[in-house]
């Protein structure tokens, strides 16, 4: 077993359930690092009797927590925001070995989820709601916000720490408690968090179940949890064909859903801007997290006055990425997560070959210590083609011409996706246009900067099949709390709105 993973409180076998108690009984799952395809440790999953007994401890310890005062509350999440201080390093090493992103990488997502409990602390003072003028005399019409009940944390693989923090926080200071059901591929990063998390709630007295964890397979324990009543609102993250399930399942019994599902980002390159800034902007943008990132930029539309320098510099580029261990300082892109999203990548290559498209640079495997690893692709396509429509969760780049800025625009926004967008160009009339109602119809729109790297105290989420939800961001806390209108009479006469008179029917 890795020191440093003993440093977070793993061991060579672990338990995939908490309640307040660690305990699993159902298959055990060898976790793989798809560094150098070695096992890292074991988990035992949770059976669906044993998920439902941990819905029923984290449902209960609602009841108590809903009644702590909020910044009180907020002491919690400053603790827990402590102990991912404490153990920074190691966590972020956690996530480099089992998801494969690089340390640097690993490390920012760390320190996004210090962030959000900084955010969150600091929100947990303002969950107010405003005061509203009645037409009626002696009258007072204000909204109050109330904690919603359990908030599910469904999430992905490939911010397997990050995710669940921009729910819990917020959850947790708006008087929620927290079930969080990690991906499969991240079970490892699920239970670290979780011990701290259990830590920093024993720390003030509170029960540990406030933050619970259920891990097992989507397939087995997912619809227990998203047909649940009990269950106040689920917070789902990770593709859309798996959101479009989830939506449907909590919107039938009227449960409240954020989802935040896939993007297919484009980034245009304007003649207009400085073409440094673009190749760093394109090359960050897809090659960051080795293309898996749901902001990786996946299509680049370039002016067609530039196209040909601009791919040329491209591929330069793409040629000096160092490829390996992401956990070597000098390494740019590490693997994919497993050996299924190579073999995806390469069905995406042969497709696109088949389509019309044509591979400039990389998209072979790379044969390096057992690990996943891939070279990252270039392709020069044409909007047409069908897959260039589609998500493919690889470093796959498609790039596309165009002679007009609408033009652009028009092919940015023609795919069912919605989630980030961006521009290079430092003519405002461009950027304006862009960012206009004419403009990016996405979540997130960017100018000279890249797709991805988002910050916490913006919104984050998506249109269309994004699916319309939003985490982080200064009115994100509404999403988990539930709002109440109260009308008060202390006038001692009984007065109805709208005029309408009732003395002459009594
Ligand atoms: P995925 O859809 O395979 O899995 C996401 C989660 O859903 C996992 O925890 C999985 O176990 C669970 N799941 C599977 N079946 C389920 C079911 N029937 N009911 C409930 N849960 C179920 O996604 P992934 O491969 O882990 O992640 C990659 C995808 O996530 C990409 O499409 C990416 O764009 C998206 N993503 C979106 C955002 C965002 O904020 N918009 C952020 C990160 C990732």
């Amino acid at each position: 077993m890795d020191k440093k993973l003993e440093l977070l409180g793993l061991k060579p076998v672990n338990q995939g359930g908490f309640d307040g108690e660690w305990f699993a009984s159902g298959a055990v799952q060898k976790v793989i690092s798809p560094i150098n395809g070695k096992e890292i440790a074991s988990v035992v999953n949770c059976t669906k009797q044993e998920s439902g007994r941990i819905i029923t401890k984290c449902h209960a310890a609602f009841d108590e927590w809903r009644t702590v005062p909020a910044p009180k509350r907020a002491e919690v999440v400053r603790s827990l925001g402590d102990e991912l201080r404490a153990h920074k390093d190691e966590l972020a090493y956690l996530v480099t070995v089992e998801m494969g992103k690089t340390l640097h990488e690993g490390l920012g997502e760390v320190q996004e989820m210090i962030d959000i409990c900084d955010f969150a602390m600091g929100l947990s003072r303002q969950l107010s709601g405003p005061g509203v003028q009645s037409e009626r005399r002696l009258h007072r019409i204000f909204e109050q916000w109330h904690p919603l009940g359990v908030v599910a944390a469904i999430t992905a693989f490939n911010f397997p720490t990050a995710v669940w923090s921009w729910n819990a926080a917020l959850a947790l200071a708006c008087g929620d408690s927290v079930l969080w059901k990690p991906s499969y591929k991240t079970p490892l990063c699920g239970i670290a968090c979780t011990m701290m998390a259990a830590r920093a709630l024993a720390k003030h007295g509170y029960d540990p179940a406030i933050c619970s964890l259920l891990i097992g397979k989507g397939s087995e324990v997912g619809d227990l949890i998203t047909t649940d009543p009990r269950v106040a609102l689920v917070s789902y993250t990770g593709s859309v064909s798996g959101g479009r399930r989830v939506g449907k399942l909590v919107q039938e019994r009227f449960g409240k859903h954020i989802l935040e599902l896939g993007g297919n980002n484009a980034l245009i390159v304007s003649d207009q801007g400085d073409l440094g800034m673009a190749l760093r902007a394109v090359f960050f943008g897809a090659l960051g997290t080795a293309g898996q990132r749901c902001t990786t930029t996946r299509r680049a539309i370039i002016s067609e006055k530039i196209y040909e320098q601009f791919k040329e510099k491209l591929i330069e580029s793409y040629r000096g990425v160092k490829i390996g261990d992401p956990r070597q300082e000098d390494t740019f892109m590490g693997p994919l997560v497993d050996a299924g999203a190579v073999d995806t990548m390469m069905q995406a290559i042969e497709e696109i070959k088949q389509q019309g498209g044509a591979v400039a640079y990389g998209g072979t495997k790379l044969d390096l210590e057992g690990g996943c690893y891939v070279t990252p692709c270039i392709v020069e396509a044409t909007p047409a083609m069908p897959i260039v429509k589609e998500e493919t969760f690889a470093p796959v780049l498609y790039l596309m011409k165009y002679s007009t800025l609408k033009e652009a625009i028009a092919i940015q926004n023609d795919v069912p996706q919605g989630l980030s967008s961006s521009i290079v160009s430092n003519n405002i009339l461009e950027t304006e246009l862009f960012l206009s109602t004419h403009g990016s119809d996405c979540g997130i729109a960017n100018v000279n900067t890249s797709t991805n790297g988002a910050e916490i105290g913006g919104a984050f989420g998506g249109e269309k099949e994004t699916g319309g939800g939003r985490e982080s961001g200064t009115d994100a806390w509404k999403g988990y709390m539930r709002r109440q209108t109260v009308t008060i009479n202390y006038s001692g006469a009984f007065e109805l709105a709208q005029g309408i008179e009732l003395e002459h029917l009594l």
